[in-house]
């Protein structure tokens, strides 16, 4: 890697994560147009060798979503979109769900609708497209779907009913357990209509969170410590 090139990470439709070498990236801006941005949809292209770093070769402007800097709370979580969907899919190939899951929810933020809910939608969506999607039946031990609030036990994705004592989690009310069962079950056009409301959604936001991490391995950065 020469001292004038750069390294992008990219998530893209038909390869899911990419790392590409960005040739005199640094020197001139206007190598590759000035579009090598975060919050823009592209169309690229590169060129790969074995056992190297593929070399973007080519960058086309499709949409913009710079709407996202003017206000630093979607900026947050449009990074913390990002970085979930690199950690959640690090292997190649082609990811359209995680890809579509992503683009609807940098749009969302870009047209002022309310991160957390923004936020909560896209991480039901590619918890559910990566494999992760938790069990939401019922109670793990006796079946029932039916309590007022159940645990959320975290290490397995599973619930735990009130008269089924001996294993701790994250309360869930039935209300979060049913919101979050609608999301991930739901077609992503579906998706944007069902209603976040608080506090079931500030309850969902702080389980799931904890859940992406779990599925990952560490915390996630974008939206700092909690
Ligand atoms: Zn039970």
């Amino acid at each position: 890697m020469g001292e004038t090139d750069r390294r992008f990470t990219l998530f893209s439709e038909s390869e899911g994560t990419v790392s590409l070498l960005g040739r005199s990236a640094r020197k001139s801006r206007k190598r590759f147009g000035g579009v090598l941005q975060r919050y823009f949809l592209l169309d690229i292209g590169w060129s790969s060798i074995t056992d190297r770093m593929p070399v973007l070769e080519q960058v086309m402007l499709v949409a913009s979503f710079w709407e996202i800097i003017e206000d630093w709370d979607r900026v947050r979580h449009a990074d913390y979109l990002l970085e979930m969907a690199v950690n959640l899919f690090p292997q190649p190939g082609p990811k359209p769900r995680a890809f579509e899951a992503l683009y609807s929810g940098i749009r969302s933020l870009a047209l002022g609708e309310p991160p957390g809910a923004v936020v909560a939608r896209t991480e039901a969506a590619m918890l559910s497209t990566a494999g992760w999607g938790p069990n939401l039946g019922g109670c793990k031990v006796c079946g029932t779907n039916q309590a007022g609030t159940f645990r959320f036990i975290v290490p397995e994705g599973v619930l735990a009913c009130p008269g089924c004592p001996g294993i701790s989690g994250a309360p869930l009310s039935l209300g979060a357990v049913k919101t979050w069962r609608a999301l991930q079950s739901s077609s992503p056009s579906v998706l944007g209509r069902i209603r976040l409301a608080e506090p079931i959604l500030s309850e969902l936001r702080e389980v799931i969170r904890k859940y992406v991490e779990h599925c990952i391995g560490r915390p996630l950065r974008s939206l700092g410590s909690r």
